[in-house]
């Protein structure tokens, strides 16, 4: 018997070859196949008489009629087959040609009913209908079942191997079977206050349905359905943490001003108002789950700092995590310089590293003496990668967590570390990668946000220049003349196209935010690893034997040691190296104030924010900075992406621009979560946004554990399951 979680390969019209094909999009069962969207439909729902077909030239019609003729032949150059026929309906006749479709003939017979949907063209021989769309019908009644023609037809997205002729001949038979045995997971209260459709009607108004107004109202249902799931997830994740206890630190006002005025600068308002709300959160004995965003070089660091200081002087301890080794050593050598005069004992651990910073002293220890001092609370501060995490670290006291460019960090990690201890620590997560409201509000929705959103005074704006072709020669001519006055050069290149079509984008191996445009349904990460790393050696080669010969070249991939990157790292910031050629692995946040160009080529390939986070790499010191944009494509988008990039230098904006312009496919944080298609459609929609915000606190506030909705519970759970939290 057919269930709606029977596996594919029990349904006789499906065959290995398409079962092959289904399960790379991740169909699986019968329920994923019916849980298949269309993306678009086409509308042959009109249909003609012949007659009236014949005045429309040019028009998409759709006619019914009997065959009187059909028959195959080959053009004169042989390599194309054409099946020619006749169709006529009593009020006229209109001759038929498909292109291709040898078996045509074979599938339609003289006297055979079809209704057909094309368009009217118009040939030597006069009007014909081209290539049109066909379906066999029983007679010329109006009460045929029709699937591909003769109504909304349903068009399902690209995928290679997989029409939606085929989708439709599969799917229609299993929707009448199975329709009405999927379960209504959405609370009775939800479907009335929105006026939603019941999932069986809405499934089969997705598909097949009766109006475009049908369509809209499942469409509706599906889109809420998929955000309400996320709302769900991060509001009971927030409400975990806050039923759970911290320890409350009190601010001392006098120590956070001693500590300003020990900086060779002055905070920005933005960081004063973030540092208060910050340290504000930290008096309380709730957890502070909070993310500070800000654009690189915004000065998140200093901010991150007071907030440890205060945890400190309260007498307990900090635990610090950077997303690679090269940041928590930067954040290190930061933080203890910082705290300098502060009394504060600081290290540092990283799968290889062992170090402790007190004064101005740093000296290496080994890790067993750094656990040590950890467990008997010697040590204050711990930056380190996410050695921090293993079971073998002990903190004894730890009252806060900051997290920096790694976004989520659930509440079970931060339990974990402090394992025993009944309240849990307090987490600051940083990022420099800006965040539109309405993901704020879903993926990000259990993190209060504080925002610095103004740059310290001292910088430069850097200048950015989308280059000309024709122009490439005088950008090297100045990036020559750049690097002969001492100064770095950054050149990012794009992933090349492989031979099998577009490789838009690739998830990095690192998981910082340096990630794809978008990644698509199936990528393979090896082959798109390959080929990025081919595109940035083919450009090396270019670049030091052809451009530049004298100059100091390097590459950089994700295909190298990490300790090979961070020693490559380390002399382009010394000034060993001239011009660092780089796929996008560039670490986020690695400080090189040498560095004043940074050369984007295809860089209609990125995201704004993406683009944006690459010119963050130079401005870094009070020498005016640039950024090339190279780009081969003349489309109008790209241009105004890029001109977009010109125009302004707040990354916040140009995340909104991304999203308003191509769509929220690649937002990040989406891929990292999995959002589902529907959802992603969704995160445009404020309104939306909001109105699932608001229905999933209510159903929470009733019902916490989601007793009352099992079905809604069990959704929940395989959602979850299917987008991974980390
Ligand atoms: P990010 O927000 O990208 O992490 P950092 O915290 O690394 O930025 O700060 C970048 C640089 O700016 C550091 O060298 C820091 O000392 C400096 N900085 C931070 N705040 C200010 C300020 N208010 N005025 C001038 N320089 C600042
Ligand atoms: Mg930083």
């Amino acid at each position: 018997m057919l269930l709606l979680q029977t596996k594919i390969e029990e349904i006789p019209k499906i065959g290995t070859a398409y079962q092959k094909k289904l399960k790379k999009f991740g169909i699986k069962t019968i329920q994923d196949l019916l849980f298949h969207f269309p993306s678009r439909y086409d509308d042959f729902s009109e249909i003609i008489s012949v007659a009236q077909a014949r005045q429309r030239l040019s028009d998409t019609v759709c006619v019914q009629g009997r065959i009187t003729e059909v028959e195959n032949s080959r053009t004169f150059k042989k390599w194309m087959s054409i099946t020619q026929a006749v169709v006529d309906d009593g009020t006229a006749e209109v001759k038929v040609i498909w292109f291709n479709q040898p078996y045509l003939a074979k599938t339609l017979k003289e006297d055979d009913f079809v209704c057909l949907a094309g368009k009217i063209s118009l040939g030597k021989e006069g009007i014909y209908l081209n290539n049109p769309v066909y379906e066999r019908i029983n007679s010329l009644s109006e009460n045929e079942d029709l699937t591909h023609t003769g109504r909304i037809v349903p068009v399902y997205p690209e995928t290679r191997g997989i029409t939606s002729r085929w989708l439709r001949y599969v799917i229609k038979p299993l929707l009448y079977r199975f329709a009405e045995q999927i379960p209504e997971f959405l609370p009775r209260e939800i479907l009335n206050k929105f006026k939603f459709l019941p999932i069986n009607d809405a499934i089969w108004q997705l598909h097949f349905p009766e109006s475009f107004e049908a369509a809209d109202a499942a469409k509706a249902r599906f889109s809420f359905e998929e955000l309400f799931l996320i709302q769900l997830s991060v509001l009971k994740e927030k409400a975990k943490v806050m039923h759970k206890t911290a320890v409350s630190c009190p601010m001392d006002a006098n120590l956070m001003k001693e500590f300003t005025s020990s900086l060779p600068f002055q905070l920005t308002d933005s960081q004063k108002k973030c540092s208060y709300q910050i340290l504000k959160d930290l008096e309380k004995s709730v957890p502070m789950s909070r993310l500070l965003e800000g654009d690189v070089g915004s000065g998140k660091t200093v901010v991150a700092t007071m907030a440890a200081l205060s945890v400190v002087k309260n007498g307990h301890q900090v635990a610090f995590l950077a997303p690679t080794e090269i940041l928590a050593k930067q954040h290190f050598k930061g933080v203890s310089k910082l705290l300098e005069k502060f009394d504060i004992k600081v290290g540092l651990l990283t799968s290889k590293d062992a170090r402790i910073a007190k004064g101005d002293d740093i000296f290496e220890v080994s890790k067993k003496s750094l656990l040590g001092d950890l467990e008997n609370r010697e040590l204050n501060i711990v930056i380190g990668t996410h050695a921090l995490l293993q079971k073998n670290v002990v903190f004894t006291d730890l009252v806060l967590v900051i997290v920096d460019e790694q976004h989520r960090f659930g509440v079970e990690q931060r339990a974990g570390l402090v394992k025993g201890i009944k309240s849990l620590p307090h987490l600051l997560s940083m990022t420099a990668t800006p965040i539109p409201r309405t993901l704020a509000l879903t993926v990000y929705g259990d993190l209060d946000l504080s925002l610095i959103d103004e740059m310290p005074k001292n910088r430069k704006k850097i200048k950015t220049i989308i280059v000309d072709p024709k122009d490439r020669k005088e950008a090297y001519n100045f990036i020559e003349k750049e690097v002969k006055e001492g100064k770095g050069v950054f050149v990012i290149c794009p992933k090349i196209e492989s031979k099998t079509g577009k490789l838009q984008g690739i998830a990095e191996s690192n998981g910082n935010t340096a990630t794809a445009d978008f990644v698509p349904q199936n990528y393979d990460l090896r082959s798109i690893l390959m080929n990025e790393v081919k595109a940035v050696k083919d450009e090396y080669e270019r670049l030091s034997t052809k451009i530049f010969p004298d100059l100091r070249i390097t590459m950089l991939h994700g295909k190298m040691k990490a300790a090979e990157k961070e020693r490559i790292m380390v002399d382009f910031k010394n000034g060993e190296l001239d011009i660092l050629v780089s796929t996008s692995v560039v670490e986020v946040g690695v400080d090189v104030p040498r560095a004043t160009v940074m050369m984007i080529e295809g860089a209609e390939r990125f995201g704004l924010s993406q683009l944006h986070q690459f010119r963050g790499r130079v401005g870094r010191s009070d020498m005016q900075s640039y950024c090339f944009l190279f780009t081969t494509s003349p489309d109008q988008l790209n241009r105004k992406r890029l001109k977009a990039l010109v125009e302004c230098d707040n990354g916040f904006k140009l995340a909104e621009k991304d999203l308003e312009i191509r769509g929220p496919g690649q937002l990040y944080g989406t891929q990292q979560w999995g959002v589902p298609d529907m959802a992603m459609e969704g995160l445009t929609n404020i309104f939306l946004v909001e109105k699932t915000r608001n229905a999933a606190k209510e159903i929470l506030e009733k019902d916490p554990t989601l007793e009352k909705y099992p079905l809604l519970k069990e959704r929940l759970r395989n959602f979850e399951r299917r987008i991974h939290f980390e």
